[in-house]
């Protein structure tokens, strides 16, 4: 008699099923729709093919195209399995290595055949072709286990050096899982932890691209032999793979780089891995975001702060960043360096000191010069604080993702009391400042208590619960606001919220973070008198808006496509001449504008004004003033704006005058107006 094993299904029924079934036959008993559109299995948790029989009894979830995270992940995996079948099925003699599925697709390695040269993107279209047929084939996709010495005698037989090299390698003992792709005798195998769907027809062969190929060494080493990487987007579905290229030509389009380039703001060299040369036009739109950012939180009670770059190695030990964090700090000897030609320049005997990461203790330390009473509290202490990470250097883009950034960091040091309040009005002055800044849709996450934490669930409960109750007071735990927790997600110490921008094309960055923390209060021993004259332990609001200024230009400039309002452009207005007799007209007009405020520029070169119009477009100059002998003449000039298909509009200078000059008036202070 066979065993029966119990199994659980989310809506909370129970079927009982004998030894030997699968996930699919329950599918297909619950209904033929469900058996077809189940793409895999989450069993206990963890996600399975849906022909892998259940061990014992199990909760059970079966896996749809509407569990999109899961489906998606399914699938660049399988989709990164058939393309090396493909590849192999078309030359002979290609060795495969890893294969996993990306952000966004797929990618894998391959080791072309001696004589061969490296994979191109000539060879992507024919490669694309047999990845339909293979698809089309409906190959099943077979899980099988295997004992190790089995799996690397197979791939010595197959000419699988790589494959047979690693093999070897996975703990002893464990069961070795080998996927089969279609029935018989030449199956095309491959070794893989799995899960994968049932068959290569469950992918849609109209939902994915190969995108690009590249070198990369055999398991990253550059002593290694060179691989070919072919890397593939891979989706759902046709419609989800058109949105997504739409997505990657626009955001190519409106790439920071590409754009700080155009219009001059910034560049990166060799030499400052990570750290960014701002141009006078780029730190023009630094000078305006922090002069609006500080007019912010002077008027929300925050007082400004600056501390140092270098602390003693000690203060980061009692910090704790010294044994948590310190592959990320920069380093620096605390030694006057030896000036003799030959030998070490620095003894390594000096104290060690490093640059800070965060400005957080800084902070702790000066709220603990001299005693603080609970009617001080809270204490709003902000700093646009400059920090180094060490940042590997294949991690660094743009100034999005850098090693030198300023931060718009604050602490508010509270009391417990004073906390819901607190964080509701973060969440106000947030709200306020995104939408300023041309942001219209964020989202706020909570990210709730991980696995490994400190603390007791008592106080996890209640740290939880505090950030839920200050969301909910502001009004934004609704679906408008695309409020959700995130199990999980939280930092070891704390709870989190999260708010995370969407941009013009869709895309999402998560910027802005508040934070409740008694760990490092606790560390650096910050304490005030509280009302019943003991000393009592603030709580510390880590919390940020913009998170740093580099990174959040770098969205600026691809939010806007570098069509940057008014108020924020480096240059506001350009006075174009049409002929040189119009010369001193134009300064003129320059001179009227540049004393309302505006920041101007003349265009007198003896150029057509075709020409001008182009240039002046491509660095995104919001207005062109175009000025010729009758507008000199009449006192007038023709405004043309950037990415606007009207015609020029004429106005006289001193109508211009007041109307740019209210235009560029920041939004903060256009409300106070
Ligand atoms: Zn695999
Ligand atoms: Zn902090």
């Amino acid at each position: 008699m066979s065993k029966m094993f119990k199994i659980s299904l989310p809506d909370g029924s129970m079927r009982e099923v004998p030894e030997g079934s699968t996930p699919a036959d329950i599918a297909a008993a619950i209904g033929p729709g469900l058996a077809k559109a189940a793409l895999a299995a989450r069993v206990d948790g963890e996600v399975r093919d849906i022909m892998r029989p259940f061990e014992g009894d199990a909760q059970l979830a079966l896996i749809t195209s509407r569990d999109e995270k899961d489906a998606l992940e399914l699938v660049r995996h399988d989709f990164a399995h058939v393309l090396a079948e493909a590849v192999q099925n078309l030359y002979p003699g290609t060795q495969i290595t890893f294969g996993p599925a990306t952000d966004d697709g797929f990618y894998y390695d391959f080791a072309p055949a001696p004589g061969r040269g490296p994979f191109t993107d000539e060879d992507l279209p024919a490669i694309e072709e047999e990845m339909r047929r293979v698809i089309a084939r409906d190959e099943p996709l077979i899980r099988e286990e295997w004992q190790r010495e089995d799996v690397r005698d197979f791939f010595r037989r197959t000419g699988e050096s790589f494959k047979a090299e690693w093999v070897m390698e996975l703990p002893e003992g464990e069961p070795i899982t080998m996927y089969r792709s279609g029935l018989g005798e030449n199956a095309w195998m491959d070794l893989c932890r799995g899960p994968h769907l049932a068959s290569t027809g469950k992918l849609d062969p109209q939902a994915f691209k190969l995108t690009r190929v590249s070198g990369a060494y055999w398991r990253g080493d550059p002593k290694n032999p060179m691989l070919s990487r072919i890397y593939g987007t891979a989706w759902l579905n046709r419609k989800q793979l058109q949105e997504h290229l739409v997505r990657l030509e626009e955001a190519a389009k409106r790439d920071h780089r590409k754009i700080g380039r155009e219009m001059d703001l910034f560049h990166l060299q060799e030499e400052a891995q990570g750290s960014v040369f701002w141009h006078p036009k780029g730190y023009l739109i630094w000078r305006e975001l922090e002069a609006y950012m500080r007019r912010r939180l002077d008027s929300a009670g925050y007082t400004e702060v600056k501390t140092p770059q270098l602390m003693d190695a000690r203060q980061w030990e009692r910090s704790g960043h010294w044994g948590k964090y310190r592959e990320n700090m920069f380093v620096v000897p605390d030694e006057i360096p030896s000036t003799e030609d030959e030998g070490p320049v620095l003894s390594g005997e000096g104290d060690l000191m490093a640059l800070k990461p965060m400005n957080c203790p800084a902070h702790v330390l000066i709220f603990k010069q001299g005693i603080t009473s609970y009617r001080e509290l809270p204490i709003r202490m902000a700093e646009f604080g400059c920090c180094h990470r060490n940042e590997p250097h294949g991690a660094l883009h743009g100034i999005m993702r850098v090693r030198q950034f300023t931060q718009d960091d604050a602490h508010i040091f509270a009391r417990e009391d004073q906390l819901i309040d607190e964080i509701r009005e973060f969440c106000d002055l947030l709200d306020s400042v995104y939408r300023d800044l041309g942001f219209e849709n964020y989202a706020i996450k909570l990210a709730l208590r991980p696995d490994q934490r400190f603390g007791s669930d008592e106080e996890w409960d209640k740290s939880e619960q505090i950030l839920r109750d200050a969301v909910a007071a502001a009004g934004r735990a609704t679906q408008e606001f695309g409020w959700e927790e995130l199990p999980g997600e939280g930092a070891f110490y704390a709870p989190k919220l999260e708010f995370h921008l969407t941009d013009a094309i869709g895309r999402t960055w998560q910027v802005g973070t508040i934070q409740a923390d008694t760990v490092l209060p606790d560390r650096l021993d910050a304490n005030y008198i509280g009302e019943d004259g003991e000393k009592h332990r603030p709580v510390m609001l880590h919390r940020a808006i913009l998170g740093t200024f580099e990174r959040f230009i770098g969205i600026l400039i691809e939010h806007h496509a570098g069509k940057f309002p008014l108020w924020l452009a480096p240059v506001q207005a350009v006075v174009a001449t049409i002929v040189s007799e119009a010369d001193g007209y134009a300064q003129e007009v320059a001179a009227k504008l540049r004393a309302a405020g505006l920041r101007v520029e003349t265009d007198l070169r003896n150029e057509k004004i075709n020409y001008k119009v182009r240039e002046h477009s491509l660095a995104k100059v919001p207005l062109l003033l175009v000025v010729g002998k009758r507008e000199a003449e009449e006192g007038t000039l023709a405004v043309r704006r950037l990415g606007s298909d009207e015609h020029q509009k004429v106005m006289s200078v001193e109508e211009a005058v007041a109307a740019f000059a209210e235009e560029a008036v920041p939004p903060d202070l256009k409300r106070v107006n």
